[in-house]
């Protein structure tokens, strides 16, 4: 007896030991659990909630418990937002029909304002009575997910539209089957496997216009195909992309009817996990228009180009023929002239000046459209070097000016205030500034002075010829570094010249870094400054 006692004890306190350690385990698979565990009375109040549910909800255990399944404050509504109607909870359908609910879904508004999607399981407990005593509810957080699928769906209608509505041509071709290109690979034998086996997947609607193309006539084609016209160039370029990955290319590329296109394009590689190839996608431009206007451009160019060396051809020619005999005229009516002087009479005197002061005119006017020319059409030879600007250049060309000067009956001075005469630049071309400026000085001065100052500063030089001549207008002042502009147009004009001085002093100004500043007041005088940096 006490044995029998004493075997169902110890079965008793085993069962007991089992119960317990179930309970534990049951516990631990709860509390860790990934799914929210929620356990109701059969009067829909929560009487029981894991830790996951407590995590994901933001509330305590106590403060779940007090709720009942229904309780408003859970503000329970669809996926979209939309009301959630009470007979459609998952509690009420497992109560009044004592069956399984699966994948309920719901969104679920945090005391924080945030949101929980979730999908919810729930099954009744049956006594064995027969009786449900309660329901419990298992909960899927699927926030995470959904947002990434709808993100997803989202950036792939974004690309889609982006695709579809886009100017550029797209492409995308994909590989039969991806592959490693490294150095181990047979690249050539990739190649031509990949002219076989890489084929259009999806275009876009630019793409099949720039080839005046439809769907089937891209998709599922394969380079061999879609190359027929240049199969060795096409080949060459893919090369280039496989072992770049990615290339920026102009193509010339045939349309369906035949015709020629020029494609500016970008083509990328397209990648798999383990970085094997799967195919590339291009982004393409119809440039036709571009090339063409830029060769049209070029030939334009030059075209332009040919006739300014005809020109300047023709000017060299044409000035040195009118040149030579003019020379013969001048230099005879200088002999004829000391041989007849004495013994004609002051009219003849007259047609002899007028014969030399117009020859020289003449020959003054070709020089200069010749150096226009040259500048012009860049073959003048610039030939910068040291050089000293009064010995030089000033002494040089003074003293014609110091007789004319006289003959107008206007005083013609030089102030040299330099303390370094010595300057590096185009010779030449420094003479020819300052004697334009100083012939204009003159000429247009019929009384008073003309006076040249020379100054350092810093290491600039500035040459300044200042008049008390006729002056120059506001509105002129703008223009007078133009080719033949002139103040006073037309027979009226009173002074000699071609407009064409002053725009040269400008052009030999910039080929030797030179500024050159103008002051004039109409009436009272001008100064012309220029400063050799
Ligand atoms: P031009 O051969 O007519 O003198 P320039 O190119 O040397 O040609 O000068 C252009 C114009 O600028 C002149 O026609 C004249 O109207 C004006 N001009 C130039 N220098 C002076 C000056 N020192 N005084 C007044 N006007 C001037």
């Amino acid at each position: 007896m006490v044995n029998l006692l004493d075997r169902e004890n110890k079965e008793l306190s085993s069962t007991k030991d089992k119960l317990i350690n179930e309970q534990k385990i049951l516990k631990s698979i709860s509390e860790t659990s990934p799914i929210g565990i929620l356990v109701s009375n059969k009067e829909g109040k929560i009487i029981f909630a894991n830790t996951f549910v407590e995590k994901s909800l933001g509330l305590s255990k106590d403060e779940i418990t007090e709720r009942t399944y229904n309780d408003p404050r859970w503000d329970i509504t669809y996926f979209n937002g939309d009301y959630f109607p009470e007979e459609d909870m998952p509690f009420r359908r497992v109560i009044e029909s004592g069956k399984s609910v699966y994948d309920i879904e719901h969104k679920i508004v945090l005391p924080d304002g945030s949101y929980k999607l979730v999908k919810v399981n729930a099954s009744p407990i049956v006594e064995n009575s027969g009786e449900t005593s309660g329901v419990v509810s298992t909960i899927f957080d699927v926030t995470a997910s959904i947002e990434a699928e709808k993100k997803l769906k989202e950036s792939e209608e974004l690309l889609e539209n982006f695709f579809a509505s886009s100017m550029d041509g797209f492409y995308i071709s994909l590989l039969d089957f991806p592959i490693r290109w490294d150095e181990k690979s047979d690249k050539e034998k990739l190649i031509d496997y990949i002219f076989e086996h890489e084929r259009i997947v999806k275009v876009n609607q630019a793409f099949l216009k720039q080839y005046n193309a439809e769907n089937e006539d891209m998709i599922g084609k394969v380079p061999i195909e879609t190359f027929s016209h240049n199969i060795e160039e096409g080949k060459r370029g893919w090369f280039d992309l496989y072992e770049k990955g990615q290339t920026r290319v102009v193509t010339e590329e045939k349309k369906m009817d035949g015709t020629i296109m020029w494609v500016e394009g970008t083509y990328k590689l397209l990648r798999d996990e383990r970085s094997y190839i799967r195919g590339h996608f291009g982004i393409q431009r119809d440039i036709t228009n571009r090339i063409n206007f830029e060769q049209e451009l070029i030939n334009a160019r030059n075209k332009a180009e040919q006739s300014e060396r005809l020109k300047s051809e023709f000017l060299a020619q044409m000035s040195h023929e009118i040149r030579t005999p003019l020379n013969i005229i001048i230099s005879s009516s200088e002999f004829i002239k000391n041989e007849l002087y004495d013994n004609v009479d002051d009219d003849l005197r007259t047609l002899f000046y007028g014969i030399q002061s117009s020859g020289k005119r003449l020959i003054v006017t070709i020089d200069q459209i010749l150096k226009m020319s040259e500048i012009q059409t860049s073959t003048y030879d610039h030939n910068p070097r040291s050089f000293d600007l009064v010995n030089e250049v000033i002494e040089n060309i003074v003293l014609p000016f110091k007789n004319l000067a006289i003959s107008k009956g206007i005083d013609f001075t030089i102030n040299n205030n330099l303390t370094e005469s010595r300057m590096l630049a185009d010779k030449d071309a420094v003479e020819q500034i300052i004697y334009n400026l100083i012939d204009n000085a003159i000429k247009y001065t019929l009384e008073g002075s003309v006076q040249v100052d020379l100054e350092n500063q810093g290491k600039k030089k500035i040459v300044s010829v200042r008049d008390t001549g006729i002056g120059i207008s506001k509105e002129f002042l703008s223009k007078i570094f133009e080719p033949f502009s002139q103040e006073e147009q037309g027979y009226t004009r009173k002074f000699e010249g071609n407009g064409l001085g002053l725009s040269l002093v400008k052009k030999y100004c910039d080929l030797n870094n030179a500024d050159i500043l103008v002051e004039s007041k109409k009436g009272k005088g001008s100064v012309f400054k220029v400063i050799f940096n």
